[in-house]
């Protein structure tokens, strides 16, 4: 049996090759990164929902599970460069640092993720290149990691932080009219974070709808909510300036249906989810829809 060419080595792509070989069948996992894990590892992510476990460990778990197995061939600093052929006769040829190499497979699973939609497009009004103390979801990982979650402005523990939901998702004026379906549930995870790190910190969760299921709302949502004290606030929010040494958040509760004006020591975007440069030119190498 020919084996199952998996294009990315990051959460998807080894659970794939994990579950392949399950139920014995070979794959070669091709992965650009020198490393795999995919953003998990690549962005630093602090610790894993549902049960809070460090991401790194999580992730060791997965990655394990794939290098220990003589089912599964793993090529990294490896991309595909193109591809002759359907299933289940595929040629395909790599391309590793130095050289280039045909492979011969049944079939491909594309797994080459996402990238992080950027804040600062002429379209978003959040100025995160404006404001140290508006930071994203991204960002925030890391200060938790060094469990040490402060104002970048001058390193002092925040009184009030709030989280600005849908930033570059359902947003059909710019094109990503998706909804990236993890931000509500990381944003009440990065709220709980913070809540027990300064436990004296309001925390607010600005949002449209709030989206969670499964887990994310049972183990996470609702948790943040009854147990950490997180206000979640129906509202939109319309423009981030400054006044004296905090960022004000304007916009309108939709709920009251009333403006709000409410300064914040630190705002955090939740920032959505793009296809990544490989998902792009994979789809179209192997003509998939996005
Ligand atoms: C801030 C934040 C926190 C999160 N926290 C959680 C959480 O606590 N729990 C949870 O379940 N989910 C969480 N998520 C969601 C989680 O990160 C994603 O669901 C997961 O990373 C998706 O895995 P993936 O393998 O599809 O994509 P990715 O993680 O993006 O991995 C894709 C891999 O493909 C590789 N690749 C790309 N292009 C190519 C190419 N052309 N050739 C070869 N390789 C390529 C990349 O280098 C990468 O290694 C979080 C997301 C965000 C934004
Ligand atoms: S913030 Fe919530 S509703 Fe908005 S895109 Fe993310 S998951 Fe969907």
């Amino acid at each position: 049996m020919k084996p199952v060419l998996i294009v990315g080595g990051g959460p998807a792509g080894l659970e794939a090759a994990r579950g392949l070989a399950d139920i014995g069948y070979n794959s070669i996992i091709v992965e650009k990164n020198d490393f795999l894990g995919g953003k998990p590892i690549e962005e630093h992510y602090s610790v894993l929902t549902p049960d809070q476990t460090d991401a790194e460990t999580a992730m060791k778990v997965k990655i394990d599970a794939v290098t220990g197995n003589d089912l599964v061939d793993i090529r990294t600093n490896t991309t595909v460069l193109a591809t002759d052929g359907d299933a289940p006769n595929m040629m395909v040829t790599l391309k590793g640092k130095v050289d280039e190499e045909v492979v011969e497979v049944g079939s491909v699973i594309v797994a080459t993720g996402f990238d992080h939609f950027d804040p600062g497009k002429e379209t978003q009004m959040y100025g995160y290149y404006e404001y140290d103390d508006v930071i994203t979801l991204v960002d925030a990982e890391k200060m938790f990691k060094d469990k040490n979650f402060v104002r970048p402005s001058n390193g002092e523990k925040p009184k009030q932080v709030c989280f600005i939901q849908c930033v570059g998702s359902r947003d059909r004026q710019i094109g990503n009219q998706w909804c990236s379906k993890v931000c509500c549930g990381v944003a009440s995870q990065q709220a709980i974070e913070i809540r027990e790190l300064i436990p004296d910190c309001r925390v607010f969760v600005f949002y449209i709808d709030l989206r969670a299921y499964g887990f994310w709302e049972d183990d996470v949502y609702w948790k943040a909510q009854e147990q950490h004290k997180v206000n979640f606030v129906r509202g939109i929010v319309t423009e981030i300036t400054q006044r004296g040494d905090q960022v004000v958040v304007k916009g309108e509760d939709t709920t009251l249906g009333r403006p709000m004006e409410i300064p914040m020591d630190v705002v955090v975007l939740s920032v959505g989810m793009e296809p990544s440069e490989g998902t792009k030119a994979m789809a179209e190498m192997f003509k998939l829809p996005l």
